[in-house]
């Protein structure tokens, strides 16, 4: 089983950023409000990710680190309608095939827990007992220990990391109402507590995306054609030309997709003449029927039913606001 996984950790984990996307990933799913990330070495050391989800109970663990052993689907059916973030069931073990793995946790609220690691060829996992307060941590320590050609990609630390805080600030763009933490080295890069309110958020993102942007930023809300627009753009004053500096969420993923891109585009150039970099943090929400998200669990993109209607909407949404703040 440690060569089929190992093959389907070449889908699944590329790189440690991967890993700490499916390790986030499965700690909202746990219906978690609170998660840490520790990482050393651009997490190619360790990462450790800690969350106060739900927990695994003692006689689910083995199971958890199994392929294709996944509590999220219970029948076919379940398949059309997935509303969590994994479904595939692979990525623990997947991860557990290139790397030390080891599960804490505790799904009850007395203290005592249980640890799992999984070793060896065969990836017998053994189960102690161990104290941790109800929730998950997961340890992922010397990824690629084993599999010399893949960790040869691997590219500096500081490259690592980079892709990884990428994940993080995704995450904590898309989940105001969970708080975050990312160390790295024992240094504190992100403290998030939750944010509820529009200050609260604004702090988040100032914090995330710089306290220039949201300096030089307009708030946007509004409605039509049966969609909701919220958000931030930068707007000319913002000199910094973070070309990088464009989320945008469809209902609470983040995608990267041509038609959005150039609607934003042409709502700036529109108002501002000129080809100015845009910057933006922005959250469409739609009918998710009239949206098919690419499932594939590295790619983000979206096919809109009606492209020209959203279009048009983000277009005369942008271009309202730019306008009216335009001095
Ligand atoms: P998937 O998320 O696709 O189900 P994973 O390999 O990511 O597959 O996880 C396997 C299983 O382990 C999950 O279905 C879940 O039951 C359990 N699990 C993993 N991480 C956590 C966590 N942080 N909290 C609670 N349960 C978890
Ligand atoms: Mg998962």
């Amino acid at each position: 089983p440690r060569l089929a996984n190992q093959i389907a950790a070449g889908e699944v984990v590329e790189r440690p950023a991967s890993v700490i996307k499916e390790l986030i990933e499965n700690s909202l799913d746990a219906g978690a409000d609170r998660i840490d990330i520790d990482v050393e070495s651009g997490g190619v050391k360790r990462m450790k990710v800690r969350d106060n989800g739900c927990g695994i109970g003692e006689n689910d663990l083995p199971l958890a680190l199994a392929r294709h052993a996944t509590s999220k689907i219970e029948t076919l059916d379940d398949l059309e309608g997935v509303e969590t973030l994994g479904f595939r069931g692979e990525a623990l073990a997947s991860i557990s095939s290139v790397a030390r793995l080891t599960v804490t946790t505790n799904d009850s609220e007395n203290g005592a827990g249980w640890k799992a690691a999984s070793a060896g060829r065969d990836m017998t996992v053994e189960i102690t007992p161990s104290a941790h307060p109800q929730g998950t941590t997961i340890e992922v320590k010397d990824l690629f220990f084993n599999t010399p050609a893949r960790r040869k990609f691997l590219r500096t630390e500081k490259t690592e990391f980079s892709h990884l805080d990428e994940v993080v600030k995704r995450q904590a763009l898309a989940r105001f109402d969970i708080g975050f933490q990312l160390t790295h080295n024992g240094r504190v890069i992100h403290s998030l507590r939750r944010a509820k309110s529009l200050p609260e958020q604004e702090r988040r993102v100032a914090a995330i995306c710089s306290p220039q942007f949201m300096e030089n930023a307009v708030h946007i809300s509004t409605e039509g054609a049966g969609m909701k627009l919220n958000g931030w753009v930068a707007l000319p004053t913002f000199s910094r030309s973070q070309a990088d500096l464009q989320y945008f969420f469809v209902n609470g993923r983040v995608i990267r997709d041509r038609l959005v891109v150039h609607a934003i585009k042409q709502a700036y150039r529109d108002v501002l003449y000129g080809g100015r970099h845009s910057a933006f943090v922005l959250y469409l929400e739609v009918d998710p029927k009239v949206v098919d998200v690419n499932v594939h669990p590295t790619k983000h993109e979206v096919r809109f039913r009606d492209g020209r209607t959203v279009h048009n909407f983000l277009f005369s949404s942008l271009h309202r606001a730019l306008a009216e703040v335009r001095p």
